[in-house]
């Protein structure tokens, strides 16, 4: 079983994504995650995030994995076997990752590790191109959007509850900025696909995300 669930920065795929996949036991699979690894690289190897080049040179020796953590049951970045689950949440690197995600090669060898690791059983994947690149025959398809300030103010408190410190008028910057460069590149823009089920979350509650999701899953709506 593939699930597929799209939308714009910040509109609650990850969080819904992670219950419904620990729910029904399926493997969640954060790909926004491994474009912020392959920043995270660029960054730590001190290569412009826009130099093409340099961050392709970086690929045959970067390692991305995403594994779940038997303690806590959540979905853990590996970069080059070490744990980056914390520092991919920068303000830095959400600077970053939008110009090394548009880079060909690195979509190609992160939708080829995204389908690798969906082979091995059912799982749920968030993004931005998973039902219309990734998985075009998705089992499920869901795009979710949600109201920019409701997205900042959300996106804001997860920052603030992992330590890490922002400014709202900076995050909802961010959000917006990224949402236009994401849907104006030509290489798997953000978009819903055709047979995808919008889900707007501007007034939904976790739970009733998750719930809706799981039920469509099941047949139930
Ligand atoms: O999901 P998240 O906001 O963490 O993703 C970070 C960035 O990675 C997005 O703004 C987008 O530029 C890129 N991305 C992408 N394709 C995906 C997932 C994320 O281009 N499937």
């Amino acid at each position: 079983m593939i699930v597929a669930i799209d939308g714009p920065a910040a509109s609650g795929k990850s969080t819904t994504a992670k219950i419904v996949g620990s729910r029904l036991n399926y493997l969640y699979i954060d790909t926004g995650a491994m474009y912020r690894a392959m920043a995270l690289k660029a960054f730590l190897s001190k290569v412009d995030y826009e130099d093409r080049g340099a961050v392709c040179a970086l690929l045959p020796e970067t390692s991305i994995v995403q594994v779940i953590d038997q303690k806590t049951g959540d979905t853990k970045t590996l970069l080059d076997g070490r744990n980056v689950s914390h520092d991919i949440r920068t303000p830095e690197i959400s600077k970053g990752v939008t110009a090394v995600c548009e880079i060909d090669e690195v979509r190609t060898k992160l939708v080829e590790l995204q389908r690798e690791m969906a082979g091995k059983g059912d799982v749920i994947l968030d993004g931005r191109d998973i039902g219309t690149v990734v998985f075009p025959d998705a089992d499920f398809k869901f795009f979710m959007v949600a109201d920019l300030d409701i997205r900042a103010e959300r996106r804001l408190k997860e920052l603030e509850e992992k330590g890490i410190e922002a400014d709202i008028t900076e995050v909802r910057k961010d959000i917006e900025r990224r949402d236009i460069r994401d849907s104006s590149r030509s290489n798997s823009p953000l978009k819903p696909a055709s047979d995808s089920i919008l889900v707007d979350t501007s007034v939904m509650s976790i739970e009733e995300q998750a719930e809706f999701i799981i039920s469509r899953i099941k047949g139930l709506k």
